[in-house]
């Protein structure tokens, strides 16, 4: 089993269809079978009972497909993915792209945060391990590429242990933290 996982707007819906083409493999859409029967809601959330959802995906028998969702750390083991895509994005990027999307910006700015310190890279790693962990930046480049990358690493068995992307570096400064984390942007004043 292959897995395309990260933080929501980098990119799983829009590579991993293309990667499961190219591997001739099924896609399988983790959110898509969580919300598959009707699952409570608060606050306008899917509230996803992890228990059940793994045991609906280990119905499906996906050992043949490409498992995608940000949930892929939470619901898989270690040793059932050998192979574990985490795609990552530029902060700022990861912003436009889930404002473009239309979320809330509350959404906005969890999801930027969580990208910004690598909740669910770690929570990869440490699941599955350094060794069946591969990191891909969707930043300026097209699903298409993205999937190409990650085919051919997986075909070529490829490990490549870190090192790890981590934006904080890029966010060095009070001041970058704090206009990357407002909502909304808050451009540049013109003069
Ligand atoms: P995810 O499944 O990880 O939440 P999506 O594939 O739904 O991400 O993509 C989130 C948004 O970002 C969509 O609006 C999509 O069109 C856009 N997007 C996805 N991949 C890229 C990319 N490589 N470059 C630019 N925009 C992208
Ligand atoms: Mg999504």
């Amino acid at each position: 089993m292959l897995a395309v996982t990260g933080t929501p707007g980098v990119g799983k819906k829009s590579v991993a269809p293309i990667l499961a083409k190219v591997l001739k493999a099924h896609a399988l859409d983790l959110n898509g079978l969580a919300i598959s029967d009707a699952p409570t809601k608060e606050k306008g959330e899917y509230l996803v009972d992890v228990k059940k959802l793994r045991a609906k995906l280990l119905k499906a028998d996906p050992s043949e497909s490409v498992v995608f969702g940000h949930m892929v750390p939470e619901v898989l083991r270690r040793g059932e993915a050998g192979f574990v895509a985490v795609l990552r994005c530029e902060p700022g990027e990861l912003k436009d792209r889930l404002r473009a999307r239309g979320y809330p910006p509350t959404k906005v700015v969890e999801n930027v945060e969580a990208e910004l310190i690598g909740v669910v890279l770690d929570a990869c790693l440490r699941r599955f391990g350094p060794t069946a962990v591969h990191e891909y930046d969707t930043t300026g480049a097209t699903p298409r590429a993205i999937a190409g990358r990650i085919a051919s690493d997986y075909r070529s068995g490829t490990i490549r242990k870190g090192p790890w992307t981590d934006w904080t570096l890029d966010y060095d400064s009070s001041t970058k933290l704090t206009s990357l984390l407002s909502s909304p942007r808050t451009e540049p004043a013109s003069t």
